[in-house]
């Protein structure tokens, strides 16, 4: 089983890839038109194929295709994704659509900065430019019976992200704007991933906030209530690792010294800690996000390290 329903159109397919569970969703919304919400990686395609055929939709009733971001694990299967769903439109930000017509830049970027996991992930296929629709902020996309997925652009964890706000139930799917959700925890933890840029995702996580939402739709991994509560708690929690990771490098620390301070300072960190040491693609997590950091500082405050 790879989809749950969890309201009365809003279905989460787990999408999986290399049999890892609660990593990331896909979202399906079932109103007079049918809306998927991230492709997932190109390794779990076929899964999340099977999950549609479990909600009970066919591949041609599908009409769009929206991705957060391009990285990837949320349109890397794009490509691949679409030759399946005939009359699927793809909706991405104008920013990332030229990296999936020619996603050759793209997957040399990943392979760097994922380094292993980028292979669970697979290859990002490119979409051909006449399947994809540009996507800016504020524009509305009518799914009929009063469902309505207004867009937001809201770039920080990447320079092109969106998230998508849904009228109805009043939640926002987030891609990865809101964080690394752990629903076995109720733990939200950092994706700052180079290039991340702070001042951006600070200032996207207050316009999510703005929004009023009652649900988040995590792409990793799954809905959760107490929204607001759930972003300003992450917008706390990015400025903590900032003020963390801006004095280590003033002070010349290596990276584990870094990384027992967020322990010591980040209480939700430190209780998913284990879990995330153990996780085999979350464990790679906590290098990479204060490397995002450290890029970061160094590009626009440390000009001379
Ligand atoms: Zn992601």
């Amino acid at each position: 089983m790879y989809s749950k329903k969890l309201n009365n159109f809003i279905y989460m397919i787990d999408l999986k890839p290399v049999d890892i569970e609660n990593l990331v969703c896909s979202y399906v919304l079932k109103a007079a038109k049918v809306v998927i919400i991230e492709s997932g990686p190109l390794t779990s395609v076929e899964n999340l194929l099977a999950g549609l055929k479990e909600i009970g939709i066919k591949n041609e009733q599908v009409d769009y295709l929206a991705v957060s971001h391009v990285h990837a694990d949320h349109a890397g299967g794009a490509g691949v994704l679409l030759r399946y769903l005939p009359n699927a439109k793809l909706l991405v930000h104008p920013g990332g659509a030229p990296h999936l017509v020619n996603p050759k830049k793209l997957w040399t970027q990943t392979k760097q900065v994922l380094g292993k996991v980028a292979e669970m992930y697979g290859e990002v296929e490119p979409v051909p430019k006449e399947r994809i629709i540009t996507v800016t902020d504020e524009m509305t996309i009518s799914l009929g019976e009063s469902v309505e997925l207004k867009v937001l652009d809201t770039p920080g964890h990447a320079s092109h992200e969106l998230s998508f706000y849904e009228n109805t139930a009043r939640g926002i799917f987030t891609g990865d704007t809101a964080g690394i959700y752990l629903d076995k925890f109720d733990v939200v933890i950092p994706t700052t991933p180079p290039l991340f840029y702070l001042e951006k995702a600070s200032a996207s996580i207050s316009r999510l906030i703005e929004m009023a939402p009652k649900r988040l739709y995590y792409s990793h991994f799954g809905p959760a209530d107490d929204a607001v509560k759930k972003l300003k708690a992450y917008a706390a929690q990015l400025k903590l690792w900032g003020e963390i990771i801006f004095d280590g490098m003033k002070n010349g620390e290596e990276f584990a010294t870094i990384y027992e301070r967020i322990l010591e300072k980040d209480a939700s960190m430190k209780q998913v800690a284990d879990f995330i040491d153990n996780h085999v693609v979350f464990r790679e997590i906590k290098t990479r996000d204060i490397e995002g950091f450290i890029k970061y500082f160094k590009k626009y405050f440390f000009e001379n390290l």
